[in-house]
């Protein structure tokens, strides 16, 4: 018998979630069909969502024992969503993918094959388009990615996504990564192992609305960026040289100038120029430092990635009792 465990992380969800479950209930009858050990179990997050999501998952657990919930005590955001996922599912194999059905479970027997023999140990999909996304999202996303790819040694491709088919030995490496500040692109490739990637068409969500704003979605980037690269501190230092050097040749220039031709009157705007100009630079290099002093900050903390309010069994003893 081997056991695949689905994980969902939900965020205001209950227009889709049952569109969801009738999808996933279809593929999952069909791949036991096909392989007659396989068994599964669902394993939704709710993270903290303000509307009925909860009620629908309690609902669900209760009708269909496949279905496990952890339900947050407010929004920790999906990265800490897939975390409690991966730490509490007790599959051979785990599954993480969206609510939305913009990770099609049509996928799920095609990734079974590629990790079931051991040749791969995480299947994932790749979308070549991005059909229904404006297009300066796209452009962002796009030089993101290759700017994050030439600053940082972990490869992170460009559009490869959060719907991954792991097996334990994959989740198990991922969970040893304690890290407090999650970004889950990088992490999935900088624990290495073989990947293979489905490419497919972009699709857009089955109903609702993605909780993700442009700056939301900018500061995520940034978050990528300084938890896997160092490269802004090396800027940093390289703006200082350049700097440096700047004021040398203009005080060999000044002081040539001065020799040949003496000593006029100073031009006062020059010098506010310059004044801004560095004082502008040393409070950029600054704030680069600030910000590997926050992460670091947060880590020290050792802070949980989330905190549960509610499961389905705590749910189940209280009908009972
Ligand atoms: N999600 C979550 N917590 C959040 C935001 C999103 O668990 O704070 C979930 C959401 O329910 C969905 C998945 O993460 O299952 C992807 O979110 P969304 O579809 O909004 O993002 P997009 O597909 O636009 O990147
Ligand atoms: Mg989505």
């Amino acid at each position: 018998m081997s056991l695949i465990s689905i994980v969902v992380p939900c965020y205001n969800e209950e227009e889709v979630l049952p569109l969801f479950y009738e999808e996933i209930q279809k593929i999952m009858e069909q791949m036991r069909q096909e392989h007659s050990h396989l068994t599964f179990e669902l394993l939704f997050i709710d993270d903290g969502s303000k509307d009925k999501t909860l009620s629908i998952l309690r609902e669900m657990a209760l009708k269909d024992s496949r279905v496990r919930y952890i339900s947050f005590s407010r929004n920790f955001g999906k990265e800490a969503g897939m975390f409690a996922g991966l730490e509490n599912a007790t599959g051979d194999y785990v599954v993480v993918m969206d609510a939305d059905l913009q990770h099609p479970p049509a996928f799920l027997p095609k990734m079974y094959n590629y990790v079931k023999d051991g040749e791969f140990d995480c299947a994932t999909t790749r979308r070549v388009s991005r059909k229904g996304e404006s297009k300066i999202r796209s452009a962002f996303a796009r030089t993101f990615y290759k700017i994050m790819n030439k600053i940082s040694q972990t490869e992170i491709v460009d559009g490869a996504q959060d719907f991954r088919f792991m097996t334990r030995q994959m989740v198990d490496s991922i969970l040893s990564m304690k890290e407090y500040n999650r970004f889950s692109k990088g992490i999935f490739s900088w624990v290495g192992f073989k990947t293979q990637y489905i490419e497919y068409e972009n699709v857009e969500r089955a109903a609702g609305t993605t909780a993700w704003s442009f700056w939301g979605l900018f500061r995520y980037s940034l978050e990528g960026i300084f938890a896997f690269s160092t490269a802004p501190l090396a800027l940093a230092s390289l703006l200082g040289v350049i700097s440096c050097l700047i004021a040398f040749v203009m005080c060999i220039v000044i002081i040539i100038k001065t020799l040949a031709f003496g000593d006029p009157v100073a031009g006062f705007p020059t010098i506010m120029c310059v004044m801004f100009f560095l004082g502008g630079l040393q409070l950029f290099c600054t704030g680069i430092l600030g910000q590997y002093l926050s992460k670091t900050y947060l880590e020290c903390k050792h802070r949980p990635v989330y905190l549960m309010r509610e499961n389905e069994e705590i749910y189940r003893s209280r009908q009972d009792s």
